[in-house]
Order: structure tokens, then sequence, then C-alpha cells
């Protein structure tokens, strides 16, 4: 049974003044049992985040708490990039991470190539890697094919460098994100996400058949992303193809993540009793 999972990326918003008491609001208003939650605040926050969540009014029923992920580490191990954050600097910190966010390879030029070395520090750090894929609008209007086309080869050349054990055992989550959905308030159908992640789970498979360890891809835990709110949520947890959401403006408002984590928590419940009929 795959998981749920539930991340919430913060972007550049919060201080760390403010940011641990939102995250314990947002940590009491989402205890719902059987879905992983994770808050994926700014660098500066995650002392902060972490401190907040070790509260224990932010556990579900079940005892799971809610992880710290960071937004982003560096590609190398260490060395002169003023500014930079290694992934092995977040130890006792996060535990998870958001690798090739759209926002960073349209923002900052990082290429397949930069993911897939950062996907490589992650692993290495021992942290639970989310990578984000996705097309832009140009290849979604000229057809699925061809978005679908982006998409693999966004997933096989971050993977394929990365090839092994390590990688499977990692917790690999792949969020699928397509480019024109972020932070526009335009999100893709459940149909068409769902479509995406199945493709995805076909590109793991493909990637696995050269490489040992990848696993199959039936285990992979894929998540949607892209303008996720309280409205529209349903729509993807219908979906069986679908594990989850990565959540960004809205992860930041505690009545859209309370509302988002509720409506996880049904999936999860289902795919629990389905598991044990
Ligand atoms: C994101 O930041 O990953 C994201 C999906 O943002 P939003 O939900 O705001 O579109």
């Amino acid at each position: 049974m795959r998981p749920v999972i539930v991340a919430g990326n913060w972007k550049m918003h919060t201080t760390p003044a403010d940011a641990g008491e939102l995250a314990r609001t947002i940590g009491a208003r989402t205890r719902v049992d059987g879905v992983t939650r994770v808050l994926c605040p700014p660098f500066v926050c995650l002392a902060a985040v972490r401190d907040a969540l070790a509260d224990p009014g932010v556990a579900a029923p079940d005892g799971s708490g809610v992880a710290v992920g960071a937004q982003n580490v560096h590609r190398e191990r260490q060395g002169a990039y003023t500014g930079e954050v290694a992934a092995s600097m977040l130890e006792g910190l996060a535990t998870w991470v958001i690798v090739g966010h759209s926002e960073r390879r349209q923002q900052f030029g990082e290429t397949d190539e930069v993911v897939a070395a950062k996907l490589t520090r992650v692993i290495e750090a021992g942290l639970r890697p989310i990578l984000c894929v996705g097309e832009q609008l140009e290849a979604r209007e000229a057809g699925a094919d061809v978005a679908a086309t982006i998409v693999v080869d966004q997933v096989v050349n971050a993977l394929r460098p990365n090839a092994g054990d390590a990688l499977w055992s990692s917790g690999l989550v792949i969020a699928y994100e397509p480019v024109w959905a972020i932070g526009t308030g335009r999100n893709a159908s459940g149909a068409d996400a769902a479509a995406m992640a199945d493709t995805i789970r076909r590109a793991l498979r493909t990637v696995a058949g050269s490489v040992a360890g990848l696993g199959n891809g039936e285990d992979l835990t894929v998540l949607y992303g892209g303008s996720v709110s309280s409205s529209n949520i349903d729509e993807f947890m219908a979906e069986q193809a679908i594990d989850g959401a990565l959540v960004g403006g809205a992860s930041l408002k505690p009545d859209e993540m309370a509302a988002i984590v509720a409506r996880a928590g049904l999936t999860a419940r289902a795919r629990a009793a389905a598991t044990t009929a």
C-alpha cells in the first residue's frame, strides 16, 4: 500500500519569529491518521518549525507527527558557494527535501543534470527526496503525448545517474507539478494528473530495466501539485494513481491545510480498509 502524503511548500514566506506558530497551528489542525504530513519552510525557519512540531499537540491519534522538509540544497557537498546550503547541513533540521521545483528550474536555471546531482546529495545525506517534474504550458497545449515525453525525460534524467538501492530505499516521492498550474489558480484535471502519474510509474519501470535497485514503479509514491486547495483536493484524491499533494500557496493557510489533509485522510482510510479486506 502506498502512503498518502500532504507536503506544504512555504516558498519564500514566513520568518523565524512567526513560522513556529504557523507550523504548530497547522499541525494541530491536521491530526489525521494515515496521512504523512510534511512542512517545508525557508531554510532560516527550519529550526523554529522543527521545535514547534515537537509539541505533542500536533501528533495524530496514530502517533505520527509532522515532518520538516527543506525546499532545496546545493549540488555540491561543500565548498566556495556563498549563500548556499549543502544537504549534510540539514542534519537535525529536516528529514525531507524538495528537489527540482519548477521555480528553481525556471528562475535559477536548474537543468536536469543539476537536479540529478542535487538528488545524489539528498540521498547521500539520508534525506527523503520529493522530486518535482512537470511540463510548461506550451507542451500541455501541444498535447498529452508531448507533455508526457517531457515529464518522462525529466524523471529518467534525474533517476538514471542515481541508479541503485540507495535511491529506492531513500523513500523517493515524485511530485507531478505542471508548471502552468503552479501559483496560477489553474489546476490540472484529476484525470490528466492521474494519467501522468501512471506515465511516471511506467518511466520508472523503464529505468529499472537497466538499473538495479529501482524497484517496481507500482510502489512509487506520486503526488500532484499545482494550485491545490480545499476546493479541488477531492478531484485528485479520488484518483487511485495519486497519493497526495504538494501544496504551495494554500499550505500557509491553516483552514486550507485542515481541509486538504482531512480529504487525504479519507483516501488513506479507504486504502487501509482495502488492504485488510
Ligand atoms: C508548489 O509550490 O509546489 C505549488 C504547487 O504551488 P501552488 O500550490 O501555490 O500552485
